[in-house]
C-alpha cells in the first residue's frame, strides 16, 4: 500500500467519525486531494488512491502537470482564475467570487454550449488578502447567475476561516457556511448547496458542521516544498 494510500485510510476515518458524531454519512463526504506543488507521480497515486477530485490553486502548474497525468478524474480549480485556459483544464471552479468573473466565464462558454459547475467562494472572515465575496454580497451574485450566466451551474460554496492553530475556531465559519447554502438554497429553489469547507487542520470540525468537501494536501502528502 502507498503511503498515500494509508494517509487517505486515516483520513476516511477520521471522516467517518466526525460523521459518526454528527449524525451523517460518511459517503456524503468527499475528499478533494489538492495536489499542488506536487509531481504529476503525486496526482497518479492520489487517483489510484481513490481520491474524489484533484484540487489545484493555479493554473499554470494544472497546465503543465495534467498532460503528464493518465490517470483520469475530476480537476478543480481552487486559487483564484488568472487565464481563461482554465476552462480546459478544470471540470469546476471552485473560487468564483465576483460578477465580472462570472460574466468572462460565460462569454467563453456559450459558443461551447458547455455548462460549467462552479462553487462561490465566501469571504466569511471578512479578511482583505483574501479572495472570496463578502456574504451580504452572496444573494445578488446567485441572482446575477441565474439570470446572466445560464452555461455556470452553483453546485456549492467554499470559504477558508481566518487561519488559527485551533481548529475549534473555525466551527463558527463552517456553521455560518451552512446557513448561507441552506437559505440561499431554499430562495432560489435548489434542492441543496454543497459545502467545500475544511484542510488538513481543521476537516473533521468541518464535517460535523457539514462539509460536503474536505479539500486535503498536508495531511495526505505532507509538507509542501514551496510556501504558498
Ligand atoms: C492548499 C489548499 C488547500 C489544502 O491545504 P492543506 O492545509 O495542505 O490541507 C485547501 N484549499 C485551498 C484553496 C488551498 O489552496
Amino acid at each position: 500500500m502507498s503511503r498515500v494510500n494509508q494517509r487517505l485510510q486515516q483520513v476516511r476515518d477520521r471522516i467517518a467519525q466526525a460523521c459518526h458524531r454528527a449524525g451523517r454519512s460518511p459517503e456524503e463526504v468527499k475528499v478533494l486531494a489538492v495536489t499542488k506543488t506536487h509531481p504529476p507521480e503525486v496526482v497518479e497515486e492520489a487517483i489510484a488512491a481513490g481520491v474524489d477530485a484533484i484540487g489545484e490553486n493555479r493554473v499554470q502548474e494544472a497546465a503543465e502537470k495534467k498532460p503528464r497525468v493518465r490517470a483520469k478524474a475530476a480537476w478543480h480549480l481552487v486559487g483564484s482564475l488568472q487565464r481563461n485556459k482554465a476552462l480546459e483544464l478544470f471540470d469546476l471552479i471552485a473560487t468564483v467570487d465576483r460578477p465580472s468573473l462570472a460574466d468572462t466565464l460565460e462569454r467563453h462558454l456559450a459558443p461551447t454550449g458547455r455548462r460549467l459547475p462552479i462553487m462561490v467562494e465566501v469571504n466569511l472572515g471578512r479578511e482583505v488578502q483574501k479572495g472570496g465575496i463578502l456574504e451580504e454580497e452572496l444573494e445578488p451574485l446567485l441572482e446575477h447567475l441565474f439570470l446572466r450566466c445560464p452555461h455556470l451551474e452553483p453546485v456549492g460554496l467554499l470559504t477558508i476561516p481566518p487561519y488559527h492553530p485551533d481548529p475549534e475556531q473555525s466551527r463558527p465559519y463552517f456553521r455560518r457556511l451552512g446557513q448561507l447554502a441552506r437559505t440561499l438554497a431554499g430562495r432560489f429553489g435548489l434542492a441543496s448547496l454543497q459545502l467545500s469547507m475544511g484542510m488538513s487542520e481543521d476537516y473533521w470540525v468541518a464535517v460535523e458542521e457539514g462539509a460536503h468537501w474536505v479539500r486535503l494536501g498536508r495531511v495526505l502528502f505532507g509538507e509542501r516544498q514551496q510556501v504558498r
